[in-house]
């Protein structure tokens, strides 16, 4: 199955994403992902991406497809896949149809206002890259499953936080009447328990 998350920046879509890609067997890709790791690997795609991510901004166009392209090729993507954080624009979009079209779209729904705190709440694991909200940590320093240092992510400052929900509104938010318009939008109200939202997510795709 070909499966995209849309979603504004905290709705989830990375901690479903990691379940849902599980359950069905497709891998996982995550630009946001991607991107943070080639700028631990100091990679040119890194550098040119850090500054739009550090300034909550969107990274161009043409150096997410062109990452993309180069991932889709790959060989665990040719029966599926689940995108979490690409396509962010139309034009990304419009490039995905040419390169491997989705067959759902599940646009993972949560309102503005409880978005602030769940971002400068969440907490990475620098080890399993798994994500954790500071309410549900013993300690908010150690990841729960595998130990290692949790960090919280740059972008995931309140300042920060207003641009990138800005860039969502504007160039994210027109993807829903674009798939729409195309008969593969399924929407889940992201506002609610982990364990629910997947089950909403899992039902949407029978
Ligand atoms: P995420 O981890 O999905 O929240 O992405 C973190 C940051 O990476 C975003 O705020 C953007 O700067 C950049 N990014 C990730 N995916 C995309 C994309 N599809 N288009 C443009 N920028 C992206």
């Amino acid at each position: 199955m070909k499966l995209i998350f849309l979603g504004p920046p905290g709705a989830g879509k990375g901690t479903q994403a990691a379940g849902v890609s599980a359950h069905l067997g497709v891998p996982h890709i995550s630009t946001g992902d991607m991107f943070r790791s080639a700028i631990r690997n100091q990679t040119p795609t890194g550098l040119e991406a850090k500054r739009y991510m550090d300034a909550g901004e969107l990274v161009p166009d043409s150096v997410v497809i062109a990452m993309v392209r180069e991932r889709m090729a790959m060989d665990d993507a040719r029966n599926g896949y689940l995108l979490d954080g690409f396509p962010r624009t139309v034009d990304q979009a419009i490039a995905l149809d040419e390169i491997a079209a989705p067959d759902a779209v599940v646009d993972i729904d949560v309102p503005d206002e409880r978005l602030l705190s769940r971002l400068t709440g969440r907490r990475v694991c620098g080890k399993c890259q798994g994500t954790f909200h500071i309410s549900k940590l013993a300690d908010e320093h150690t990841c729960p499953i595998c130990g290692g240092a949790l960090y919280q992510r740059e972008d995931d400052q309140p300042e920060t936080i207003a641009t990138r929900l800005k860039a969502y509104h504007e160039q994210t938010e027109p993807l829903i009447g674009y798939y729409s318009g195309l008969g593969k939008l399924r929407r889940v109200n992201g506002d609610s328990k982990l364990e629910d939202v997947f089950k909403a997510i899992l039902a949407t795709l029978e």
